[in-house]
């Protein structure tokens, strides 16, 4: 492949990854509603309005838009462009990482799940279980495809230790706290990234996961912004790790094994 045409390829898959992102704001917005994804056609939350292909332009629309809907002026949530964002985002960091692949489009996929479940758990503290199924067969596709020669039992591997340290957290923060510390969905969650990752990078998405929430605690509690009564999502944190460690867990790996050798 010629240099010019990969960046021609890239640019266009860079395109469908902000459509995609587009797509992605009305699963975070019906699945846990339980409505239909493909029915109805996108509409305004506010006065139900249908929106126009030509006000559904990914982050363009929002900006020429003002952020308000064109029929009742109801404030549009910054959220649906940051969605497009980030998801074009993470699809560039899969084709810098990983190059035109077959592997680099499962990271996409497996990104963009990661993005909708960061979303969903932020704003209703829940893990859908058809985005936890939707990253295990990704996660299978991975251990095939995966571009270095080892693994397949190392994901095997990833998945079933991380699933059981995560059922050992669920019931020991139980046993101990009286109370659900931590959601099942965040136990199916990083089995299922275990599978997609292997047991390195899952252990240090994990390990990062638990850093970004101290952080996130100490901060919120700074502010006196910590409620006690409302539990705190967790999955936000753990997927933000975990795509830490996809995009940087060798170097960061090797970086800390370099301290000791
Ligand atoms: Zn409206």
């Amino acid at each position: 492949m010629t240099e010019e045409l990969q960046w021609l390829i890239g640019f266009f898959i860079a395109l469908i990854g902000l459509s995609v992102g587009s797509f992605l704001n009305v699963v975070i917005y019906r699945l846990p509603r339980e409505e239909r994804l493909d029915k109805p056609s996108s509409h305004c939350t506010s006065c139900g309005h249908a929106i126009r292909w030509y006000d559904n332009i990914p982050v363009l629309s929002y900006l020429l838009l003002g952020g308000k809907c064109r029929d009742c002026k109801a404030h549009i949530s910054i959220r649906y462009t940051l969605v497009e964002l980030a998801n074009l985002l993470l699809w560039i960091c899969c084709m810098l990482k990983f190059g035109i692949t077959v592997y680099s489009g499962l990271c996409m996929i497996l990104c963009s799940l990661l993005l909708v479940i960061f979303f969903i758990d932020l704003e209703h503290q829940i893990v859908c279980d058809s985005t936890v199924i939707g990253i295990l067969l990704v996660g299978a596709l991975m251990a095939i495809f995966c571009p270095e020669p080892v693994v397949w039992y190392d994901r095997l591997i990833g998945g079933g230790a991380a699933f059981l340290f995560f059922l050992l957290l669920f019931y020991g923060s139980q046993l101990i706290l009286k109370k659900e510390a931590l959601g099942g969905g965040d136990v199916k969650l990083m089995g299922a990234c275990g599978l997609a990752l292997g047991w390195q990078n899952v252990a240090l998405g994990t390990f990062l996961g638990a850093i970004i929430g101290c952080v996130y605690l100490l901060i919120a509690s700074a502010l006196g912004k910590l409620q006690s009564d409302k539990p705190i999502p967790f999955a936000p944190m753990l997927t933000a790790g975990v795509a830490i460690a996809l995009f940087f867990g060798q170097s960061i790996i090797g970086w800390y094994l370099g301290l000791f050798l």
